[in-house]
């Protein structure tokens, strides 16, 4: 039997070494010595949005993500009465990829006052009491948005039911979300050093990038 090959990258979920090649060949993961504004160096930097500004990439991704939330019985039943909610820029074309694929309700996203305030849903955009809800972001690294907007959207009686990232990048002190159910393509380790001092990358004398994210 003839397969189109025009519809062939959206008939598999991308796996690790997919994930890795297109955040390397976009410059989303690059290797380098970075600093973070808590002061920790790092050998490499993601930022998954450089990946996701490439449309057919964003297609992939998203689409993979949605078969892996379409393998549970629970979501693939419900999904035309769930909603698709983001914490972050970077999670939205994550969320609207995912409920196009699935066929979602909705997708929507919430905003912080300023940072490190609490989150904040503009006026009338906000889940309903017993509205189900898939959290999703492009990473999954502190856990700190993802786990800070599940408790103002369950504060609306809203029940979140997974979490899907694109890449699950965890740190030690990654917010725990129990029982949660959690879903992503890639699981990318990271290696920090806590400040300058400890930096291998800084004895070596290599040029120094400042990220402010
Ligand atoms: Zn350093």
């Amino acid at each position: 039997m003839l397969e189109s090959k025009a519809e062939a990258p959206l008939k598999f979920v991308p796996d690790q070494d997919d994930v890795v090649d297109i955040l390397r060949s976009t410059g989303a993961l690059r290797k380098g010595h970075f600093a973070y504004p808590n002061g920790s160096h790092s050998d490499e930097y993601l930022q998954v949005p450089l990946a996701m500004q490439h449309y057919q990439h964003a297609k992939v991704l998203t689409v993979g993500l949605s078969r892996l939330l379409r393998e549970r019985t629970e979501i693939r039943t419900s999904i035309k009465d769930m909603s698709i909610v983001s914490p972050a820029t970077g999670g939205l074309p994550v969320a609207y990829g995912i409920c196009e694929a699935l066929q979602a309700k909705k997708a929507y996203w919430a905003e912080r006052e300023a940072p490190g305030q609490p989150y904040r849903m503009r006026p009338f955009l906000e889940p309903q009491p017993g509205e189900q809800i898939i959290l999703t972001d492009d990473i999954l690294h502190s856990g700190a948005n993802l786990a800070d907007l599940k408790t103002t959207l369950e504060g609306f009686g809203a029940i979140v039911i997974g979490i899907a990232v694109i890449v699950y990048q965890p740190t030690p002190r990654t917010h725990d979300f129990g029982a949660l159910p959690l879903y992503y393509l890639a699981h990318l380790k990271a290696s920090y050093y806590a400040n300058a001092d400890s930096c291998d990358l800084c004895r070596s004398g290599e040029p120094l990038t400042s990220v402010w994210l």
